[in-house]
């Protein structure tokens, strides 16, 4: 395993400490800044028009995750639902991620499906696209069961991700193809075992290249998420090389970083969308983002060792 991967890794073992994420929690508020919009549905919106200001479109995120009851679940969807029809009058590209773990997926794979369901009833005529985000490998089968069974039904602007770190994906990637999936694709965040994922970064790399250029050469409109120079840099060769035209892929960054690389593809005629997360359940999504940037980590023991 290189030093990347063992870094991520070690991160995200100990970030379900309680001890840690007592301490981060007290700690982190400037990293909290930079990367989450805001606890309120308001403050996300605030960052939404600031974006659009600057040509970046926004995804907005009510962050939630894991659920332990359908109590829970019910009030995230409702906080989803009201999301939805704040943003349906905004004149800017209407666009909405969400977790289907926030919608009970681990209570039941039903209830998730029918939250959701309700979600797409809502967000579709008003023209507002849902993205159902990857959540961690147990999760994946379930998720691209519950994403095509809402093809079946006809629900049309619903997306899904496939994640280049896992040794299945370009299977599912070649199943998913005849719903002709609006995709996102990106490396994966979470700690997966070498039983069923690449743990070299060199790998992960090449296989986002391979399943993007596989899934544009297949026809299909493709969201590369990612910061990584290099392979953005290779997206826009290999797109212009191939003659494949700016509205059949886009970039999507996290809000907070390389906020400078966002507005320069959106100069450069780019579609960019910004992942705008808000809410109060912020924790895990932090610690995802220490674990993808050692330098993270130094301004939380920074903060510690500023008393
Ligand atoms: P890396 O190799 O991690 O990073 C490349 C470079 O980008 C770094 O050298 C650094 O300069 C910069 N960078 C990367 N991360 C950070 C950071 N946190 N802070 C500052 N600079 C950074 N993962 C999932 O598993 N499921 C999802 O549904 C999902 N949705 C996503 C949606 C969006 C819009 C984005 C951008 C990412 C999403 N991810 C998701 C996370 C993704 O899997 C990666 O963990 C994350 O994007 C970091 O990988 P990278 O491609 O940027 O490349």
């Amino acid at each position: 395993m290189n030093l990347d991967l063992f870094y991520r890794q070690a991160v995200l073992s100990v970030a379900g400490n309680p001890k840690v994420e007592a301490l981060i929690k007290t700690r982190a508020r400037s990293l909290v800044r930079r990367y989450v919009a805001g606890e309120t549905l308001e403050e996300a919106l605030l960052v939404a028009e600031r974006l659009e200001a600057q040509g970046v479109h926004a995804i907005l995120d009510l962050l939630g995750e894991m659920v332990r009851s359908e109590e829970e679940a019910r009030a995230f969807q409702k906080g989803i639902l009201e999301l939805i029809r704040a943003v349906a009058g905004r004149p800017w590209p209407k666009y909405v991620s969400l977790k289907l773990t926030q919608l009970g997926l681990d209570l039941s794979e039903a209830l998730a499906l029918e939250l959701l369901r309700e979600i797409l009833k809502e967000a579709e005529p008003k023209g507002v696209f849902v993205r159902i985000d990857m959540e961690d490998s147990p999760r994946v089968e379930a998720t691209l069961r519950i994403y095509k069974a809402l093809r079946e039904e006809g629900f049309s602007g619903v997306g899904v991700v496939l994640q280049s770190y896992l040794f299945r994906t370009e299977k599912d990637f070649w199943e998913l193809l005849p719903y002709r999936p609006n995709l996102r694709l990106v490396k994966g965040a979470y700690r997966e075992p070498k039983e069923v994922a690449f743990q070299d970064k060199r790998l992960i790399d090449a296989e986002f290249l391979h399943l993007g250029k596989l899934a544009l050469k297949e026809g299909l409109y493709v969201a590369f998420a990612t910061h990584d120079p290099r392979l953005i840099a290779e997206v826009k060769r290999y797109t212009g090389a191939m003659g494949i035209p700016k509205d059949r892929f886009e970039f999507q960054l996290l809000y907070g970083v390389r906020p400078e690389e966002q507005r320069r593809l959106a100069q450069e005629g780019y579609t960019v969308r910004a992942y705008v997360p808000y809410g109060t359940h912020w924790y895990p999504y932090l610690s995802r983002r220490i674990a993808e940037r050692p330098e993270n980590l130094f301004l939380v023991l920074r903060s510690l060792l500023g008393g």
